[in-house]
């Protein structure tokens, strides 16, 4: 039997755990109600289910739950929230902020915006993949109608400073969004506290299902307007039409409250572990940290090796381990990771970068091995540039 490579790319999206699996069952086949039914008991037992699971994922957001939008991810809760909120405020203006490490999610609906005429600020990040607060506060204008500032970035893992940002904003009195989809779960996110007006929230990255994500939309101080995108039966108060998906909001729910419980030693552990492969992958050299030494994801870890091709180290872990590179991430293209660039990497360098993406079923001896691996086809593929 072939042996299937160690996965280590948590960051792409995660196995859904047995237990969030579990809770999901009885909502297909028993209670497969429509949660709008009002009439029944099959509509009401799909109700309480979403009521609850609505519950669950605003308080671990410090949100109530007629602030939960259901999507289909965090891909639609980013159009929701910038689409959204840009054609609610059009007679406040058109100018928005956001920062060159976005995710396409991101950065796409912003610059669709701009064939409509909005004009978009792309802030650089430092060499550590911070945005400078002081940048932050020099874009923003009497016209800014919002700011999009990533929790934590997919690729490098870096944590932007939300509280900052929040305050600034709010001082400001301009929106702030957040895409949160690799930070639930992973970080404490309170959106009192770091003053968030709208977060984008997706299950399939906390172990949880895929197709399943809200975004969260502020109610008071201030009420954020938003244009809904999908028009239909009204659901979501409004926002989002389309029936609800009960087995899908159910496991995103325990999904999170599972994430939620285990933060505080997952996070130590995650943390020993991505330390570990540091560590011993700093026995070759011509290694590069990506992103913050310390103002990062647990889990993540993301190096550069120089003096070898990228391709080609990609392709030689290939069999022992599932991890993603800084390239060819879209589509057919092959094109260096706009994450890696943002930071000042060389193109080569950009290339020739690994995404360690170290998550709750991994273990030592998998990290192990892949140090192991990566140390041996680098050695190799420095061997055949050197003959
Ligand atoms: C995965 C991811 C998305 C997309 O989320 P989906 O739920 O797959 O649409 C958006 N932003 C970030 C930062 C992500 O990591």
């Amino acid at each position: 039997m072939v042996q299937r490579p160690i996965y280590l790319d948590c960051h792409a999206t995660t196995p859904v755990d047995p237990r969030v699996l579990a809770a999901m069952l009885p909502y297909f086949t028993e209670h497969f109600g429509n949660a709008a039914s009002v009439s029944h008991l099959y509509g009401w037992e799909a109700e309480a289910g979403v009521q609850q699971a609505r519950a669950t994922v605003a308080t671990t957001i410090g949100a109530t739950p007629e602030e939960i939008v259901f999507t289909s991810g965090a891909t639609e809760a980013n159009n929701l929230a910038i689409k959204g909120v840009a054609e609610a405020y059009l007679s406040k203006g058109r100018h928005i902020v956001t920062i060159a490490t976005e995710h396409s999610a991101v950065l796409d609906p912003c610059r669709y915006l701009q064939t409509l005429g909005f004009e978009v600020t792309v802030l650089p990040v430092q060499q550590d993949g911070l945005v400078a607060l002081a940048d932050l506060e020099q874009a923003l204008r009497a016209d800014t109608i919002l700011v999009s500032v990533m929790a934590a970035n997919n690729e490098i893992g870096v944590l932007q400073p939300l509280a900052a940002i929040g305050a600034l904003c709010h001082t400001r009195q301009v929106l702030f969004h957040t895409d949160a989809a690799q930070a639930l779960g992973k970080i404490p996110l309170d959106v009192e506290a770091m003053q968030i007006d709208l977060m984008s929230l997706t299950a399939h990255k906390v172990y949880g299902p895929k197709g399943i994500g809200a975004l969260y939309v502020r109610r008071r101080n201030p009420k954020v307007r938003l244009a809904p995108q999908l028009h239909g039966g009204g659901h979501e108060r409004g926002l989002r039409s389309g029936t609800l998906y009960p087995p899908q909001i159910v496991g995103f729910a325990k999904a999170v409250e599972l994430a939620i419980a285990a933060m505080p030693e997952e996070t130590e552990r995650l943390r020993a572990l991505r330390d570990r492969l540091w560590q011993r992958l700093t026995v070759l050299d011509g290694l590069h940290l990506n992103g913050h030494q310390t103002q990062r994801l647990a889990g993540n870890l993301n190096i550069s090796v120089a003096g070898v091709d990228g391709q080609a180290l990609l392709l030689g872990l290939q069999p022992m381990l599932a991890v993603s590179s800084g390239s060819a991430c879209s589509s057919a293209q092959i094109a260096p990771s706009h994450v890696l660039q943002a930071l000042g990497l060389t193109e080569a360098l950009a290339f020739a970068s690994v995404r360690f993406g170290i998550g709750r079923f991994n273990t030592e001896q998998d990290i192990d091995q892949a140090a192991a691996c990566t140390i041996a086809t680098v050695r190799s593929l420095r061997q055949v540039a050197h003959v």
